[in-house]
């Protein structure tokens, strides 16, 4: 059996993620989170690295591979430090699948090859102001008319926190076309310029500073019947299992916040000294440490392994749901402690473990929250 999940492709990926990321990203993100926002110009250049196509088919402009590829790229994407950056520059992964899965043909291949090129951003839009955690109560109703002799969807509601939504050019939205309930959501793609959506500006926010994160309006917004993804009032299904890869996107960012702060904390408690030895002398803080690494190390694994079940192509909710808990727990835990270790020094802004305990909060809110993610496995529980 083989040890590694990664082979010598998932190097190449590794080396051109990181030299796109070292050059493009790393210089320049603590002034894009300071201003809440980075360059739109980043996008096209990521497209032409070949990074937002990963993934994707290749008739669709895609550069194909598996989910270790992508995990690569995330973890790459991390390494700037900015977990605000990686959210809205990966807001395609939430957004684009159900296109990708569920959309007709012509649709597909207008809409996809400009998002993997980075030309246009696709933005997933399920949370509204009444609520995210239950989906199938959502409110925004898309009803079907004859608008000018054509069938359409109208839209009406309204959605918040969504990543991307100050800028995207597509909207993934959830909405309800029938009865009460789950059975009662479609998924309805909304272009940012149908006649009535129009988006918020960037909300303001604990963490994820370089992340837009904004409102979205539907008032009599219209969108042509062709725009739903997949059956009508079949959307929660397709919800349900897009959130599969949503979850694990999530606990990778959370290993790799863990690793970044272990890795900061480590560094700092060789250097600093306190009563003539540095910190990593004292027992207390290099017994944390070892806890910290160790946490990283088993969640991290544990992520891996759920990963590889999924590209073999099990289903599992309730591996997956466990994952995302075991890892945004380790980044929480181990962003305290690093923020901790470096004293004083880990509050102030000039240090990255600020900046990472503030962005692990997210981690296990958002894509389902911790309560969320265990129900689902209480129910697989048969609880
Ligand atoms: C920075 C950021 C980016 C986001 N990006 C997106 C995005 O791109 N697209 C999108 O659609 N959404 C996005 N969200 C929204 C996110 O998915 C929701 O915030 C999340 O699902 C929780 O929904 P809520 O905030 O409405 O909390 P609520 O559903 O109101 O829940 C509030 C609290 O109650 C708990 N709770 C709820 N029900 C139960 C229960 N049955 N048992 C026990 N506890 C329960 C929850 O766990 C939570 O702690 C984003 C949020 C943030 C902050």
């Amino acid at each position: 059996m083989p040890l590694s999940y990664f082979n010598e492709t998932h190097a190449m990926v590794r080396e051109t993620a990181r030299r796109f990321v070292a050059q493009e990203i790393t210089p320049y993100v603590d002034g894009w989170e300071e201003a809440g926002r980075f360059p739109r110009a980043l996008y096209p250049k990521a497209g032409e690295a070949g990074l937002l196509g990963i993934g994707y088919p290749e008739g669709l402009g895609g550069t194909g591979g598996d989910i270790f590829q992508k995990i690569v790229w995330i973890e790459e994407l991390m390494r700037a430090g900015s977990g605000g950056l990686a959210a809205s520059l990966g807001s395609l992964d939430i957004g684009l699948p159900p296109v990708v899965r569920f959309g007709s043909e012509a649709l597909k291949q207008r809409i996809v090859p400009e998002v993997l090129a980075g030309r246009k951003i696709s933005a997933l839009a399920i949370t509204e102001p009444g609520g995210g955690s239950d989906v199938a109560n959502l409110r925004t109703r898309a009803e079907r008319k004859m608008v000018e002799g054509r069938e359409a969807y109208v839209l009406n509601g309204a959605k918040t926190f969504i990543t991307s939504g100050a800028r995207a050019d597509y909207y993934t939205v959830a909405a309800r076309t029938g009865a009460a309930g789950y059975g009662g959501v479609s998924l309805i793609l909304v272009p940012r310029e149908a006649p009535g959506f129009s988006s918020g500006t960037p909300l303001r926010k604990m963490g994820w500073w370089a992340s837009d994160t904004a409102e979205l309006f539907f008032d009599d917004c219209m969108v042509p019947v062709e725009n739903l993804l997949g059956a009508e009032n079949d959307g929660f299904r397709v919800i349900t299992s897009n959130f599969q890869s949503e979850r694990l996107t999530l606990a990778v960012m959370a290993n790799m916040t863990g690793e970044l702060a272990f890795n900061a904390a480590q560094d700092y408690a060789r250097e600093r000294k306190t009563f003539g030895a540095p910190l990593s002398a004292h027992q207390t803080i290099r017994h944390k440490l070892a806890d910290m690494a160790t946490r990283v190390e088993a969640s991290r694994e544990f992520t891996y392994r759920c990963a590889a079940r999924m590209e073999a192509g099990e289903t599992i909710f309730k591996e997956i749901s466990m994952a995302k808990n075991v890892a945004t727990d380790m980044c929480d835990k181990v962003t305290y402690d690093a923020v901790q270790i470096l004293g004083g020094m880990g509050y102030m802004r000039e240090s990255l473990v600020e900046r990472l305990y503030r962005d692990a909060r997210i981690l296990s809110i958002g894509g389902g929250t911790r309560e969320i993610m265990n129900e689902i496995i209480a129910k697989q529980l048969g609880l």
